[in-house]
């Protein structure tokens, strides 16, 4: 099935303003021209015109950071990991499928409980399921007792970590996630009296540096989690891909990651849903009232220094539902990224972070027709981009008739 966007207004994920009056035609899988409007001749027989007036048309949406096989409805660790893998795979299809309807065509799974994303990875590329197309990690990566080691793999010691790199490439993970450093989220060890906030180191830099050599060797890709200022700055001198929430990172951390070339994905819709979250005690508001400070300088102070921003909404989390990108983008934008540069973190710079730059991320000829159309213009109300009309990925449509029943 071919199908021309007629008239519609465009942002390619390239340019720094949208393109009035354009026609993008859809040829079987891939976008076959992007013209001004009405200079591509009569329209060939059999191709379904969509009107594109009012509208405008951007790259399907990238999410860097998400965990379909946690519910987010369980706010409970240990019982989320104690789910089989039936109930696993059941709630990470719905996920999925809420993620597509939301215009996420492609999305990074940084950690699961027993490599359950692989096979949900497989599933969607079979079309058993629908969802974004996925990178998955499977287990998450850390030392002995650290953060995340209920659902992970323990390691110590450069040795230990690189084996644990071969075995996960052996298993089937598309990318490696580290753990740099223990939470620093309110919803895990926030929560348990007296514990620690503080995002301290866990990983060093010797251990960082040999995943991802040996990653890279193996032509995978390292997402590392880092919330204090130590952390960051083993993960980016370590030369990971990219630095997971950075919520506690201080100036010179910030400046390490820059220095660095690391991407930043802040994954501000934690902190965001968190701060909503209903029947926190005293000490727990206070508590999530510093992480929101320190995580607003962090991303701001980010930003401010050009940091490669991409974006991750950490789906799973207690009340992250995977349908929340488009909030993430928003409060990008809030934290001083511009409308255009908030949407290219969700679509060129996620591209490259993931390494599909060759295929998504951008409207142009040859790349994969994933597409999202919305009324409006986001550029004047990024909100816009909560409701898409349409979702197209790879050169089907799943919104509003695949998907619509969610
Ligand atoms: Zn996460």
């Amino acid at each position: 099935m071919s199908h021309l966007f007629r008239g519609v207004r465009l942002i390619n994920g390239v340019a720094d303003a949208p393109l009035a009056e354009v026609d993008v035609f859809v040829e079987g899988e891939r976008i076959c021209s992007v013209l001004p409007h009405g200079t591509g001749g009569p329209v060939p027989e059999g191709v379904k015109v969509i009107d594109g007036s009012g509208k405008t048309l951007l790259p399907g949406l990238i999410d860097c950071h998400v965990h379909y096989t946690f519910d987010p409805a369980v706010a409970d660790f240990s019982a989320n990991m104690a789910r089989s893998d039936l109930d696993v795979a059941a709630s990470a299809t719905t996920q999925a499928r809420r993620a597509l309807g939301a215009g996420v065509t492609s999305a990074r799974s940084a950690g699961a409980q027993r490599n359950i994303d692989i096979w949900l990875r497989d599933a969607i590329n079979v079309g058993q399921t629908p969802g974004p197309r996925l990178q998955a990690a499977g287990l998450a990566i850390g030392i002995t007792g650290g953060h995340g080691h209920m659902f992970g793999i323990e390691a110590d010691g450069e040795v230990e970590f690189v084996r644990a790199v071969r075995r996960q490439v052996r298993d089937g993970a598309d990318v490696i996630k580290i753990i740099a450093s223990e939470a620093a989220m309110l919803t895990t060890t926030g929560l348990r009296p007296g514990a620690a906030v503080f995002g301290r180191a866990e990983m060093c830099e010797a251990e960082v540096h040999a995943v991802v050599e040996h990653a890279h060797r193996l032509e995978r890709r390292v997402l590392a989690h880092a919330q204090g200022s130590a952390a960051v700055i083993n993960a980016a001198r370590g030369g990971a891909d990219s630095v997971e929430h950075a919520f506690l990172a201080d100036e010179a951390a910030i400046e390490c990651l820059a220095e660095h070339s690391a991407t930043l994905v802040p994954t501000l819709v934690v902190t965001d849903v968190n701060r909503s979250m209903p029947g926190l005690s005293p000490v727990q508001r206070e508590r999530q009232g510093l992480i929101e400070r320190l995580h607003r300088a962090s991303c701001e102070r980010a930003i401010a220094l050009g940091v490669t921003m991409a974006t991750g909404t950490d789906t799973g989390e207690p009340g992250v539902t995977a349908d929340l990108l488009w909030r993430e983008i928003v409060l990008l934008h809030d934290h001083g990224a511009s409308a255009m540069d908030a949407v290219k973190a969700a679509t060129s710079n996620a591209a490259a972070l993931l390494g599909m730059v060759d295929s998504v991320g951008t409207i142009e000829p040859g790349k994969l027709a994933d597409l999202v159309l919305v009324s409006g213009d986001p550029m004047l109300d990024l909100a816009t981009l909560a409701h898409p009309e349409l979702v197209m990925q790879g050169g089907r449509v799943y919104r509003p008739e695949r998907v619509s029943d969610e």
